[in-house]
C-alpha cells in the first residue's frame, strides 16, 4: 500500500545568474505506515525534497502522488486544503505562538477546521497528555523547556489526526537524551496510529529505528 510516490522530480533554484539544481531524478515510492529517515548531508536537498513532496514547493519536472492524488493537479487553495486535512507538520523551530499557552497552540489547527471551541479544547488536552503534557496545558512556550516545546509541536502536528507527518530535523535545537525522548516518542505515536512519518535527520539513531532511509547527496537519492 504506497502512500507518497515520486516520479522523476527535478527542482531548480535561480538567484539571478545562479543556479541550483536542487533536486534531480527522484524517484520513490513510500508504504502507508512506515517511518522514513531522509539522511544526507548538509545542503543536500533533504528540505527541498520534504517540502515538494508535501506541497509547500512546487517542482520543476516530475510528479508527485499523495495516497493516488497528483499534486501537481491541484490548485494552491485545493493543495492548502488537502495539507490541512490530511498532513501534520513538526519542524526544529517549534514554530508555536509565543503569546498562547501550550493548549491553545495545540487546539489552533481545530478551530480552524471549524471544530467547536469545547470540544477542541478536550482533545487538545487529550493530546497534550498522549504526549507526557498534561501538567503543563496552561503554560507558554518561554515557560517549557526544550525538550516540553517539542512535544507541544508535535501534539499539534497530530491533533487534526494526519496520515503523513512531515518533521524537519525534530530534535535538532535539542540536547542528545532529550533527542532520544523525542525520537521514543515519535516511534512510539508510529507505531500506535500506523501514520506515516517522513522525517529529515542528521542523527544516526533516527536512521536505525526508520523502515527506510533515504540516502542523498547533491540532489540525488543514493539508496
Ligand atoms: P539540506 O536540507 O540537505 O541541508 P536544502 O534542501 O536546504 O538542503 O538545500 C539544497 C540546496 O538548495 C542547497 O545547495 C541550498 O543552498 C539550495 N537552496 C535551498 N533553498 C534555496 C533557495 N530558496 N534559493 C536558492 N537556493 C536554495
Ligand atoms: P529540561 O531538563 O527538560 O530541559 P528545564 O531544566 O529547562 O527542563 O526545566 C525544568 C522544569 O522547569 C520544566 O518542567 C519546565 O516546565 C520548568 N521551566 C523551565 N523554564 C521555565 C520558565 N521560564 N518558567 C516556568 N517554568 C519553567
Amino acid at each position: 500500500d504506497i502512500i507518497i510516490e515520486a516520479h522523476d522530480l527535478k527542482k531548480i533554484y535561480r538567484n539571478g545568474q545562479l543556479r541550483v539544481d536542487a533536486l534531480s531524478n527522484i524517484n520513490l515510492a513510500i508504504k502507508r505506515g512506515d517511518m522514513i529517515a531522509i539522511m544526507g548531508p548538509s545542503g543536500c536537498g533533504k528540505t527541498t525534497l520534504l517540502n515538494c513532496l508535501s506541497g509547500l514547493d512546487t517542482i520543476d519536472e516530475g510528479d508527485i502522488l499523495i495516497q493516488g492524488a497528483h499534486l501537481g493537479e491541484l490548485s494552491d487553495q485545493e493543495r492548502t486544503a488537502f495539507r490541512a486535512r490530511y498532513m501534520g507538520f513538526i519542524f526544529q523551530d517549534f514554530n508555536l505562538l509565543p503569546v498562547l499557552s501550550a493548549v491553545e497552540n495545540v487546539e489552533l489547527p481545530l478551530l480552524v477546521s471549524k471544530v467547536s471551541a469545547r470540544q477542541a479544547r478536550k482533545r487538545a488536552l487529550e493530546m497534550l497528555s498522549r504526549v507526557g503534557l498534561a501538567d503543563r496545558a496552561r503554560h507558554r512556550p518561554a515557560e517549557l523547556s526544550g525538550g516540553q516545546r517539542q512535544r507541544v509541536t508535535i501534539a499539534r502536528a497530530l491533533i487534526n489526526d494526519p496520515t503523513i507527518v512531515w518533521a524537519d530535523e525534530p530534535t535538532g535545537n535539542l540536547d542528545s537524551e532529550t533527542a532520544a525522548e523525542i525520537m521514543d516518542l515519535l516511534c512510539q505515536l508510529n507505531q500506535e496510529n500506523r501514520q506515516t512519518f517522513v522525517i529529515v535527520t542528521h542523527a544516526l539513531e533516527v536512521g536505525q529505528r526508520a523502515h527506510q532511509i533515504i540516502t542523498m547527496r547533491d540532489g540525488r537519492i543514493l539508496a
